[in-house]
């Protein structure tokens, strides 16, 4: 085919020798063993293989052109083993000058192919999971192209669906055997979205079975490709002006990228050529999502593999257009829907009934996909990087996915299922009284004020803050934004978006932190350092004093941004006083400048600094000299002061942060801090967890900042406590030799009536 080829118009012939051939009556093996002979025709290679996927995970020689014909349902391979298993494993080409020289090479001498040396191999894929291998040889070690490896995708694709829809294998062959499937399961993944929810699962379909994939007439299927194509536009514009989905925050943005992904020509062009190679309009749709696909796995920038999403989805949305089929209309979804995917995107977990949607799982995801923000808005609790998910769980099981630990409960048995119901009810009931009781101060028995304030990263955390009775956001991440924008946001898109934050937050102040990026916190645009250890590595104020433009710019749009108002900043990692002082000089620098150029100042400036690097400890007094406040960021603190890595879930059970070392430390920082004047507030993960919270009170710490879903909760313990004899007793506790203290403190709080 390649030298007939160039691009996938020279297949269009071969395409229509396959389905004539096909449509043929007559033995499936002549057929196959004609099939394999037409393409190595095609592909000028002396062996054209066809392998299939057997129950067991094993790949079976099914027909072969240029192998030894005894070969034939002989040659077995499982997943994995030889190259042929692995194009089945990994799901992905592979292309060979010299395949015996690949490590994974399995010589089996009844096919007598120790005399090819070049091999081009593609996996059959039919509903995403791999049904066999298509693979070619040539004697010479020669090099495959881009197009012939196009023209061999294309054509492996259209064998798939006869393959797969001949009856050739069964329809448990292939899958995924799970001897446990019936059994209870726990998966591990990542929190998306809190809260709890259960329910019946229902697998995300995409899948459209495609009946015909090459064209009777190109200009035809033209024409439908076209039609559709401005249908979708149509009813996402009608999809995407949803009234819960109004209001503020990155969900309209992100939905708005979305429809304009939609118009994006370069997509249809693609389309297009599809459809010109001789596929009809559906098979070309899903031919460049294919395509797309397996470039996407070597793809690691977030960004652009959130974009891949977005055209994933649209991909499948232009399919039920083609098809007229709407799978999300379907009558026989359950009304307690738990949805598993792989990953979706955000216009189609609109597609779904949001009131009967109670949860949703994805294999894949990250905190800031699209669909996660999506979530965020809509309320609805989320899991992702949730492995193996769609293999183990089954259409109709029994799910409970918790949001709140990040992870699934599978076909759990009835104790636990009673036991997460009512933990739902008992939270519907709490969060109704602790809604009804934002407006009451924050104030211990003994009449001290606690103050409660948010977290923020996206603006759809700010909308939150009025419901959660926030008195303000004591930390911004301004990191956050940045990492679901397409490239560094400029001075004036900057000054826009801390603008929105303030103007949403109101009366109430906003700590907005100076970007912390590097480390775990990846801009898909800032390619940073590959740093050994990079939670101790070029991050943050590090980035901002030794690129000093960047944080500079940041600083003028903050100013612009809080000119006539009040702006709190802060600066992140600061492991030296020197350091606050140098970044400091950065600020009155654009200060001046700012006023300068006749702009308003704040009506109030005030500089913070996060404690998040033991170092800072030791130079407190030089330190509170300078700042006008001070955050300790528990989470980097105990990193360090325990040399334990964050995201290690193996360490993550292994010190408590409720133990004599951070109590000695915390009650000594509060004191200090109290002794110079400076206000001093815990923002990490620490603050937002009522027995922790009781704790910090205890230790003196009186400004507490969590996320906002969070401060309900703690409000309800700080109303219930009394400090008096709370202080005392962590005092006692910091003196102890155990290893944790939290059995005492809860024993303390069930003693003394204290809500936790
Ligand atoms: C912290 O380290 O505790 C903190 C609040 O910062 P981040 O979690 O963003 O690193
Ligand atoms: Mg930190």
């Amino acid at each position: 085919m390649a030298p007939q080829a160039g691009g996938w118009g020279g297949s269009r012939r071969l395409l229509r020798q396959l389905r004539d051939l096909m449509q043929s009556g007559g033995l499936w093996q002549d057929r196959l063993d004609s099939l394999v002979r037409l393409i190595a025709d095609a592909m000028v290679a002396e062996v054209c293989s066809l392998y299939v996927m057997r129950a067991g995970e094993v790949l079976e020689l099914f027909a072969t052109q240029g192998l030894r014909r005894e070969a034939v349902h002989r040659t077995r391979l499982r997943v994995g083993e030889g190259i042929v298993g692995e194009i089945a494993s990994t799901g992905r080409p592979l292309s060979l000058q010299d395949a015996q020289q690949h490590p994974n090479f399995a010589y089996r001498p009844e096919t007598g192919e120790e005399i090819f040396h070049s091999m081009l191999g593609v996996p059959l894929l039919r509903d995403r999971r791999v049904i066999g291998v298509l693979a070619v040889q040539n004697k010479t070690r020669r090099a495959y192209g881009e197009d012939e490896l196009e023209a061999l995708e294309t054509v492996a694709m259209v064998l798939a669906e006869m393959v797969g829809g001949a009856g050739l294998i069964g329809e448990e062959e292939g899958r995924h055997t799970d001897s446990l499937a019936t059994l209870p399961a726990r998966l591990a993944g990542v929190t998306l979205n809190e809260g709890i929810g259960m329910g019946t699962a229902v697998p995300h379909e995409r899948g459209i079975v495609i009946k015909q994939i090459v064209a009777e007439d190109i200009d035809v299927e033209l024409h439908r490709l076209e039609s559709s194509l401005s249908e979708m536009q149509e009813s996402l514009d009608d999809l995407l002006q949803r009234q819960e989905l109004s209001g503020d925050g990155e969900h309209v943005e992100v939905l708005e990228t979305y429809r304009m992904f939609a118009e994006d020509r370069g997509w249809a062009e693609r389309l297009r050529e599809a459809v010109r190679s001789g596929l009809t309009a559906e098979a070309a749709v899903q031919r460049v999502l294919t395509d797309m696909r397996q470039r996407m796995t070597k793809v690691r920038d977030p960004y652009i593999r959130e974009r891949y999403s977005d055209l994933e989805d649209l991909g499948n949305r232009l399919l039920h257009h083609l098809t007229g089929n709407d799978s999300t209309a379907r009558d026989d979804l359950p009304d307690d829907l738990v949805l598993v995917a792989r990953n979706l995107g955000p216009a189609e977990l609109l597609d779904y009934d949001i009131s009967r949607l109670r949860a949703v799982a994805l294999e894949e995801g990250s905190p800031t996909a699209h669909v996660a923000i999506v979530a965020r808005a809509l309320g609805i609790p989320m899991i992702g990087r949730c492995s193996e998910l769609l293999a183990r769980v089954r259409p109709g099981d029994f799910v409970i996915i918790d949001g709140d630990v990040g992870q699934a409960l599978l076909r759990p048995r009835q104790s636990v299922r009673q036991s997460f119901s009512d933990a739902i009810e008992l939270r519907a009931n709490r969060r109704a009284e602790q809604l009804a009781n934002r407006a009451l101060p924050p104030e211990t028995r003994d009449g001290v004020r606690i103050s409660l304030q948010a977290n923020a990263g996206l603006l759809v955390d700010l909308d939150q803050l009025e419901e959660s009775g926030a008195e303000g956001v004591g930390l911004y991440r301004t990191e956050v934004p940045f990492m679901v924008q397409e490239r560094f946001p400029d001075a004036a898109t900057q000054t826009e978006l801390y603008a929105r934050a303030l103007d949403m937050a109101g009366e109430r102040p906003v700590t907005f932190r100076t970007l912390d990026i590097g480390g775990d916190k990846a801009l898909p645009y800032w390619s940073g350092t590959k740093d050994e250890n990079p939670a101790m590595g070029w991050r943050a104020i590090r980035i901002g004093l030794d690129r000093p433009a960047m944080l500079r710019q940041q600083l003028r749009a903050l100013l612009a941004a809080g000119a006539g108002r009040h702006l709190r900043l802060m600066f992140p990692m600061v492991s030296e006083v020197n350091e606050l002082m140098q970044a400091r000089a950065l600020l009155d620098m654009e200060l001046a400048r700012h006023l300068a150029r006749g702009a308003e100042p704040p009506t109030r400036l005030e500089v913070g600094v996060m404690l998040e690097v033991p170092a800072l400890i030791w130079q407190l007094p030089a330190l509170f000299a300078r700042a006008d406040f001070v955050s300790v960021g528990s989470n980097d603190l105990f990193q360090f002061l325990f040399a334990i890595d964050r995201g290690n879930p193996r360490l993550a059970r292994r010190y408590d942060s409720l133990s004599p070392p951070i109590l000695t430390l915390l009650r000594f920082l509060a004191a200090e801090a109290d002794s110079h004047g400076v206000p001093l507030s815990v923002c990490g993960e620490m603050a937002g967890h009522p027995l922790e919270a009781l704790a910090l009170i205890g230790c003196g710490i009186r400004i507490l900042s969590m996320p906002p879903s969070h401060v309900a909760s703690v409000r309800s313990t700080v109303r219930s406590l009394k400090l008096g004899s709370l202080q005392e007793y962590v005092t006692y506790l910091s003196g102890l030799p155990n290893r944790s203290v939290r059995q005492h403190l809860r024993a303390y709080a069930g003693d003394h009536g204290i809500a936790l």
